[in-house]
């Protein structure tokens, strides 16, 4: 964050920063007493008081102003959760909520695989409390960095076809924050401030990059030029001017002109560091060839990616006396569910059955990915196939599985109850990260199985996979 603020800016948030730190220490205690960046997670819902306690899906609570009858203050969540299975009982809920906080009740998910209440901190994904995002918590809340907020559409700087270096440039002549000699005697150093290219005007980032008699010179040599004369007419700051004129070039144009930035600094740099004058034919051309090699690796290193991205995104069969089983989740805002797409194939490629596995409401993609491989592993090891290679394109989820890493959320505890079945059930079997292109099957499956009615076995290959089935075994 420090890189973006000017240094003025930095010097006096660094104090403030200091006092930030003394106030996150004092957020473990915070952690402790239930306040802050913290919530529940639910289990059986024993421990959670139904009122006033942050048990909600966005963090929140329910108060008395939510009810529809006076509530004793003795309820708890498991009192609303249906005896014996982990669903809300919505007859009840009705009866004593709003409807506005019914609907906020039901859109918190309930899972088999967490079955201890607890307190955990809602500002990392794993539940996990740390400094570092303690810290980022007391810095939203404490200070106020709204002023350093600069308007504009940066992503026009940050999409630019170029080298890394040319964007990081253009960012921050735009940020105002190069050291032109006029910036530099602004900040109390004790330099001239007379352009080095002209030696007539003040150096700001205005002059050295398009007013000064050099840089309109090259200017000239472009052929959008009259985009950029037309622009400084219209615009007084450097900033506006260099994303109005981004906003009506093509993306060659705008690759060009961010690097004739980078090379007119370049040259700037160099009559003032090495006192060589870069004639102004050099400038451009510089800025071209730089702009062309950059093209030709890019090209060259998309072949590249091409080739391995073909090789890595097809379906293979699994090894002899193997199966193969592929997991996805789709998710459908408006029916409110996640559907699980799940198919097992032979050491041939060939069909042997799929399944249809649907859960609501709605969940974070990470928890619904891992809501599928739990499915899977619950269902493959009734039909006794032997060895499964489990095969899914979520990560994070494969990834988590594989670690060791402690993680307090519920994506967490499904993810420990997946690794307790398969370590007890599956026997010199693996769980794999595929690519999604590979793993196009269980998606269409998935898609249908937010559709159907209840969670269904394919003995039958369904119409919607057929024509993939016969590509992949090809
Ligand atoms: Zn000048």
């Amino acid at each position: 964050m420090i890189a973006i603020l000017a240094v003025d800016d930095a010097m006096r948030f660094s104090v403030r920063a200091g006092l930030i730190v003394i106030v996150m220490m004092e957020m473990e205690f915070e952690l402790m007493s239930g306040i802050g960046g913290t919530r529940w997670r639910i289990g059986n819902g024993t421990n959670i008081s139904l009122l006033n306690e942050n048990w909600l899906c966005d963090a929140s609570s329910l108060s008395v102003q939510d009810t529809k009858v006076s509530l004793t203050a003795t309820l708890i969540v498991a009192d609303v959760i249906m005896p014996n299975e982990k669903n809300w009982n919505l007859p009840l809920l009705s009866s004593m909520f709003e409807h506005n906080s019914v609907q906020k009740i039901i859109k918190t998910p309930l899972y088999d695989s967490v079955t201890e209440d607890k307190h955990i901190w809602h500002k990392e994904k794993d539940g996990v409390y740390s400094v570092k995002s303690a810290y980022r918590l007391c810095v939203q809340e404490e200070l106020d960095t709204s002023h350093l907020k600069m308007t504009g559409d940066w992503n026009l700087i940050w999409k630019l076809k170029v080298p890394p270096r040319v964007k990081n440039l253009v960012w921050r002549v735009c940020r105002q924050c190069i050291p032109t000699r006029t910036n530099l005697q602004n900040r109390g150093v004790n330099c001239t401030t007379v352009c080095a290219l002209c030696n007539e005007y003040d150096e700001d980032s205005g002059h050295i990059f398009f007013d000064c008699l050099s840089s309109s010179n090259i200017w000239s040599m472009c052929t959008f030029n009259h985009v950029i004369t037309a622009g400084l007419q219209h615009y007084a700051g450097v900033t506006e001017l260099i994303f109005a004129v981004l906003q009506q070039l093509n993306v060659d144009e705008a690759a060009l002109m961010a690097c004739i930035i980078w090379s007119i600094w370049k040259q700037r740099n160099n009559q003032i560091w090495n006192n060589v004058t870069d004639a102004q034919s050099v400038v451009f051309s510089r800025a071209v060839t730089t702009l062309h090699d950059w093209c030709v690796v890019q090209v060259i290193r998309n072949d590249t990616r091409e080739q391995q991205r073909i090789i890595e995104h097809k379906w293979k069969k699994p090894n002899n006396g193997r199966v193969k089983c592929n997991i996805d989740a789709s998710f459908s805002r408006n029916l409110n569910r996640v559907g699980i797409g799940i198919c097992i194939r032979d050491e041939y490629g060939i069909y042997v059955m799929a399944k249809y596995d649907q859960f609501s409401p709605i969940c974070d993609v990470r928890i619904g990915e891992a809501l599928g491989l739990l499915s899977a592993l619950r269902w493959v090891h009734e039909l006794n196939f032997g060895p499964v290679d489990f095969e899914l394109d979520s990560k994070l989820v494969v990834d988590s599985f594989r670690s060791n890493k402690y993680n307090d959320s519920e994506f967490g505890e499904i993810i420990a109850h997946c690794r307790r079945l398969f370590s007890l059930l599956y026997n010199n079997s693996s769980v794999e990260f595929i690519r999604r292109q590979a793993n196009k099957i269980v998606h269409s499956l998935s898609k249908a199985a937010t559709y159907v009615a209840s969670p269904q076995i394919l003995v039958n290959i369904p119409n919607c996979i057929e024509h993939l089935l016969i590509n992949e075994m090809l």
